[in-house]
């Protein structure tokens, strides 16, 4: 979570008025959402909400039916390229080329990218990401958590001014998603503009300013955690969740 004011935060991402459907299934209903720079923002839903697919239109994948999405002022159908060299993305699967060592998947991302010292920058990144003593070793013999910190290490290398977490931590056991929030916050810390998706409230809690709460391809509410738990009287965003999936 970023300490800027969020009054006084310039809009980095302008989400209007989308709507996506695969065939007849209407997967995003007519979302809008003003996200300011710095923000770190969640996405929180059950499966099959449209959380991967919001990231998928933001990251330029996916075309919306109708509406605009504009990042850092660029839209994102019309200026892709320029919207593509700001972000960093992280897919809800693990796509490491797993016979590359941890070095050579930063090394292909680094010159990718064109950044001035490829071997300086995948060295930095290393030892930020405390993966040093393995860097020469493939991605296949990675445990599941050092993976899912190399896929991030990977999507920072570039410095994006917006990192796109599709799920960073499902699957992973609490210590290790301890780790990747530290690595999160570190990017927000350092000014990075960050949307992630999670169906852990505990998750969005802990590293969201705001959170939009989605179901259905509609978001039913978004805000603060905090002003969330006010608005519908609960103590916890956990029972905000439950109140709103029992449709009360
Ligand atoms: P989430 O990430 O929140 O689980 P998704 O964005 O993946 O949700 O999916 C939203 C809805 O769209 C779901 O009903 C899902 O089945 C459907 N959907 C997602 N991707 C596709 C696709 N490529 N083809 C058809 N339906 C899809
Ligand atoms: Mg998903």
């Amino acid at each position: 979570m970023s300490t800027i004011d969020p009054h006084t935060r310039e809009t980095m991402i302008r989400i209007e008025r989308i709507c996506k459907r695969y065939g007849t299934q209407l997967a995003l209903d007519n979302v809008d959402l003003t996200i300011g720079a710095g923000e770190t923002f969640g996405l929180l839903g059950p499966n099959g909400a449209g959380k991967s697919t919001l990231i998928g239109l933001l990251a330029t994948l996916k075309r919306p039916d109708s509406g605009r999405i504009s990042i850092g002022g660029h839209d994102v159908l019309r200026d892709r390229d320029r919207v593509r060299q700001q972000i960093g993305l992280v897919f809800q699967e693990n796509n490491l080329d797993r016979e590359l060592t941890a070095r050579q998947n930063l090394d292909f991302q680094a010159r990718l990218h064109r950044l001035d010292n490829p071997s300086a920058a995948v060295a930095a990144m290393l030892r930020r990401l405390e993966l040093e003593a393995h860097a020469d070793r493939p991605a296949e013999e990675f445990s599941g958590g050092m993976r899912r910190r190399l896929i991030i290490g990977r999507a920072l290398l570039s410095a994006p001014r917006v990192l796109l977490l599709d799920e960073p931590t499902t699957g992973l056991d609490p210590a290790i998603r301890h780790a990747l929030w530290s690595l999160i916050h570190e990017a927000s810390e350092g000014g990075c503009t960050i949307i992630l998706t999670t169906h852990y409230v505990e998750e969005a809690e802990t590293l969201c300013d705001r959170v939009a709460l989605m179901q259905r391809g509609r978001i039913v509410d978004c805000g603060a955690p905090a002003a969330l738990c006010e608005r519908h009287a609960k103590h916890k965003l956990e029972d905000v969740v439950l109140a709103l999936n029992a449709g009360g």
